[in-house]
């Protein structure tokens, strides 16, 4: 991956390489950032840069042999860590996966790994055995390159066990590069954090996913506007939705409401099974899009003008809503989404949240009292 590929950070990429050019890299760098954002795909970026034979003053030539194999990940001198599931499993038994889920979205999340190697609703973690592999693969010498990479993607999944890499840290062997690419910079250990640099990557730009999804060829401008205000800066979920190609859930949403207003309970609950197996991010994603749709029943129930964010059948719902409901009941939708997506957030059961949600939306739609269901 070159730093060229990655929208938008111009600041963050020109940090990166003045510390390069002024030769002051630290041995040990903390790169960290929100969920969807750009850490892995700039730490990627520069274990390619420092890697390549030729590099420009801004990006790696993308072009030689050490590039090539930086690209897809297999450059011999950048190891990779990460979480995985199961004891005695190290990272390298499911590299291959890894690899592939990586170039497939690098701005993937713990929940989007999980899904594609299967580990879902496992325990994930960083393991003892793990830090002895990393010893070890920081022991090897330098097969083509001029620096040895450790690249430990999440190290908040460390246990205690990080800290038999304290020393590693603090003073890894000659021409070593350890790099720590991290979401939740709270959750590290304070032994680590105290011995890294850490660089502080922000959510993207709307501008920047509106760049890639332009980029990558969607020419719907209606699609192209719902994917950049859906994703909210995260790039891992506006890389799913551009993979999908349709309006975001607009179809399953309607259907739904449709059903709740209905209030059948039998196609409710079978909604409710196949809905709740998807993963915790579109669930989250899902509610997300629902809160914005009811935000604009409420506006056009305030004042009727129509936005070209939404199709004609996102229309017809959001009409047919705003004609049928008082804005408080409105307000009372909005509420629920928002505090579903809380419950969503916390992991609570998909089926009973789906469930309840479905219930209280039946009720709102029906001008009936919303009886309260406690999820967590
Ligand atoms: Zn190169």
């Amino acid at each position: 991956m070159t730093f060229s590929e990655i929208p938008g950070l111009s600041i963050e990429k020109e940090n990166i390489l003045f510390l390069i050019r002024q030769g002051r890299l630290p041995h040990a760098l903390l790169i960290y950032g929100p969920e969807g954002g750009g850490k892995l795909a700039l730490s990627l970026a520069l274990c390619q840069y420092l890697q390549c034979e030729k590099p420009g003053p801004s990006d790696s030539c993308g072009l030689c042999s050490p590039c090539q194999k930086s690209r897809k990940l297999v450059h011999p001198d950048t190891h990779f860590s990460f979480p995985v599931s199961g004891t005695n499993v190290l990272s390298d038994q499911l590299l291959q996966e890894w690899r592939q889920a990586v170039i497939e979205n690098p701005y993937l999340n713990i929940s989007m790994w999980q899904e594609k190697s299967e580990q879902e609703n496992k325990l994930s973690n960083i393991s003892a055995a793990e830090c002895r592999n990393m010893l070890k693969k920081l022991s090897l010498t330098i097969y083509e390159g001029k620096i040895r990479i450790l690249l430990v993607w999440l190290p908040e999944y460390l246990g205690k066990e990080g800290n038999m890499l304290l020393k590693l840290i603090e003073e890894p062997p000659p021409d070593s590069l350890i790099l720590l690419v991290a979401e939740n910079r709270d959750f590290l250990l304070p032994t680590i954090l105290s011995r890294c640099q850490s660089l502080g990557i922000p959510a993207f730009r709307d501008d920047d996913v509106q760049f890639m999804v332009q980029q990558s060829g969607i020419q719907d401008a209606g699609l192209a506007r719902n994917i950049v205000r859906t994703a909210e800066g995260n790039m891992m979920e506006a890389l799913r939705m551009v993979a999908d190609q349709v309006h975001p859930h607009s179809e399953k949403l309607v259907r739904w409401l449709r059903l709740c207003y209905k209030g059948d309970a039998a196609e409710i609950l079978s909604w409710v099974e196949s809905f709740s197996v998807q993963g915790r991010d579109v669930h989250r994603q899902f509610l997300k899009f629902g809160l914005r749709f009811i935000g604009q029943v409420l506006s056009y129930k305030i004042s009727p003008e129509e936005e070209d964010t939404f199709n004609e059948d996102e229309w017809k719902g959001i009409k047919g809503l705003a004609a049928r409901l008082e804005i408080g009941e409105i307000q009372d939708l909005a509420t629920l989404f928002d505090e579903h997506i809380y419950f969503v957030e916390r992991n609570a059961n998909p089926k009973i949240l789906f469930t309840a949600l479905s219930l209280n939306l039946r009720d709102v739609l029906n001008h009936r009292e919303i009886k309260t269901i406690h999820l967590i």
